[in-house]
């Protein structure tokens, strides 16, 4: 087993693992449920980690995360109104609540 990727959450980690299994990669996800513990680890111990199952995939899901048409984490979108950077997550702007643009 090869860790190939880690991320704080646990969707993005799944959306990597969906990459991975659309190109045919067997992985495993672990520490998915280990948030709970944090506090007593440092932070970056329970992060959610993406494995494959044989060393010899590593390659090739390091590229296939590359290329992975569905972006891993959507980029920031800014603000037209006010000219704000709002998260990817956020609908409404969160300075002026101003709609965001249609791609
Ligand atoms: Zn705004």
């Amino acid at each position: 087993m090869k860790l190939v990727y880690t991320h704080p959450s646990n969707i993005v980690v799944a959306q990597a693992r969906n990459s991975l299994e659309r190109a045919g990669l067997k992985c495993v996800i672990r520490n998915e449920y280990a948030a709970g513990a944090m506090g007593e680890l440092a932070p970056i111990d329970v992060w959610p980690e993406l494995w494959v199952l044989r060393d010899r995939d590593y390659e090739r899901a390091s590229l296939a995360l590359a290329q992975s048409s569905a972006p891993i984490e959507e980029a920031d979108w800014h603000c037209r109104h006010c000219g704000s950077d709002c998260p990817a997550t956020f609908e409404l702007c969160w300075h002026c609540a101003g709609t965001r643009a249609p791609a």
